[in-house]
C-alpha cells in the first residue's frame, strides 16, 4: 500500500471522514468565523489531506488552524457533502500532540484544553478555580486577568470548593486510553 492510500485510509478509519468527497467549493471557509486568523482556511486543509502527501499531512499538523478551529459546526452545516471538518480537527489536535508537533503560537489553547480536561476528569464537570490555576501553572501567566478575580469571587462565578457529580468514575472512563 503506497503512502497516499494510507494517509487517506488512516484518517477515514479514524474519524470516518472521506477527505476525497470534498470539491472545493469553499463554503466552509466561507462560513468560518476564524477562518481570517488560520493560517490554512478549512477548505485549505480539507485540499492538503486530499494531497496525500507526507509533507502536506505534517503542515496540517503544525498549523494554527487546527487549535484555533471552535468546533462550531458551521462549516459541517454548510458543506453540500455534510463533511465532518470539526471531527477532523479534533482528529489533527490529538496527532499533533501525539508527534509533538503543536503550533508554538497555539501553546496557550492546549494549555486551555488541558485545564479543562484535567477538571472534567477530577470533578466530572468544570471546576472554574480548577481551570484558572491550571490555565496560569501552564502558561506562568500568572498575573493575567487577576483583578477581576474578587468580583467573580463576590459574585460567586468561582467556586472555592468544587462541585463533584454524579457517576464521576463513568466520566473518568472516557479518558482512559
Ligand atoms: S464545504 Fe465541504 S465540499 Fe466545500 S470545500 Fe468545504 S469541505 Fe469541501
Ligand atoms: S468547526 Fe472549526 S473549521 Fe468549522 S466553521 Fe467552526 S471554527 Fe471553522
Amino acid at each position: 500500500m503506497s503512502e497516499k492510500k494510507e494517509l487517506t485510509s488512516e484518517i477515514r478509519a479514524a474519524t470516518g471522514v472521506n477527505v476525497n468527497r470534498c470539491y472545493q467549493c469553499g463554503k466552509c471557509s466561507a462560513g468560518c468565523a476564524l477562518n481570517e486568523s488560520m493560517d490554512y482556511p478549512p477548505s485549505v486543509v480539507m485540499r492538503m489531506l486530499q494531497t496525500n502527501s507526507a509533507e502536506s499531512f505534517d503542515k496540517t499538523l503544525r498549523s494554527q488552524s487546527i487549535w484555533l478551529c471552535a468546533s462550531c459546526q458551521c462549516c459541517i452545516a454548510r458543506c453540500p457533502m455534510q463533511i465532518d471538518i470539526p471531527r477532523l480537527m479534533d482528529y489533527l489536535r490529538a496527532r499533533a500532540l501525539e508527534k509533538k508537533t503543536v503550533n508554538r503560537n497555539s501553546k496557550k489553547i492546549v494549555a486551555f484544553h488541558r485545564a479543562f480536561l484535567d477538571s472534567v476528569k477530577y470533578t466530572g464537570r468544570l471546576y472554574e478555580v480548577g481551570l484558572v490555576v491550571g490555565y496560569k501553572a501552564r502558561t506562568l501567566s500568572l498575573l493575567q486577568d487577576l483583578s477581576v478575580a474578587p468580583r467573580m469571587l463576590m459574585k460567586g462565578k468561582l467556586p472555592l470548593i468544587p462541585e463533584r457529580v454524579k457517576g464521576r468514575k463513568l466520566v473518568k472512563k472516557f479518558f482512559q486510553p
